[in-house]
């Protein structure tokens, strides 16, 4: 096999797998081999998977009116 072409996320490795989620063709470092997605998406599903995250990081300190 050859998988010509370089890693669209750092264009330094060279491509291994393609993301299941986006199509692009990654290195063995941007590709997760168990959700089969670049690190990319793996990122981004894993912020819009379900759990939220609990402080929104965008918001300044001051904001503490949640009753929990
Ligand atoms: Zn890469
Ligand atoms: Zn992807």
């Amino acid at each position: 096999m050859s998988a010509s072409g370089l890693c669209e996320l750092c264009s330094i490795n060279e491509v291994v797998d393609g993301c299941d989620r986006c199509g692009r063709l990654v290195c063995e470092t941007h590709y997760d081999e168990e959700t089969g997605l670049c690190t990319d998406c793996l990122k981004q599903a894993k912020e819009g998977d379900g759990e939220r995250p609990r402080q929104d990081p965008d918001r300044p300190d001051g904001v503490d009116t949640y009753e929990f």
